[in-house]
């Protein structure tokens, strides 16, 4: 199994310094997708990694815990509110929203120096939610794009 916690630490300690707050580490089923994100109030944060992730390739879960702790960084100024109102366009009203949160969220975990990773899951994502997210090909058009730049 993998530890799940330490590597959080590590990777919130070298590339996401800005996140304030504690992070909670749970691993539990989930209904969708294989890992998940919830701010409760602004510093506490829960991501959630279902049990099936336990034999996958170590360089998934990095890829994983940085795209959630990409959501994490993007949502740290939400209030209870306000973070309610994201969870209802998230999952209820817009799949538009959705779309646009998934794929500037995957683009942050890039920027951050984890686009190998990234391109993995994308590679390896179920049909059946990889139209809210990058497509491996995106990600490695948007890898080049932002290499360019100086
Ligand atoms: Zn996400």
């Amino acid at each position: 199994m993998q530890n799940y916690k330490t590597l959080t630490r590590e990777i919130r300690k070298k590339s996401f310094p800005e996140i304030k707050g504690k992070i909670f580490v749970c691993r539990m089923k989930l209904f969708v997708g294989s890992a998940g994100v919830l701010t409760i109030f602004p510093r506490l944060n829960f991501i959630f990694m279902i049990p099936k992730l336990d034999d996958a390739p170590k360089k998934y879960i990095i890829g994983l815990l940085a795209h959630e702790l990409s959501h994490i960084s993007r949502n740290q100024k939400l209030n209870f509110f306000k973070e309610l109102n994201y969870l209802f366009k998230y999952w209820i009203k817009s799949k538009k929203f959705r779309k646009n949160e998934e794929i500037e969220t995957d683009k942050l975990a890039i920027r951050k120096g984890f686009f190998k990773e990234i391109y993995e899951i994308a590679k390896h994502r179920k049909s059946k939610i990889s139209k809210y997210y990058l497509t491996s090909k995106e990600v490695l058009n948007y890898y080049n794009q932002i290499k360019k730049k100086p």
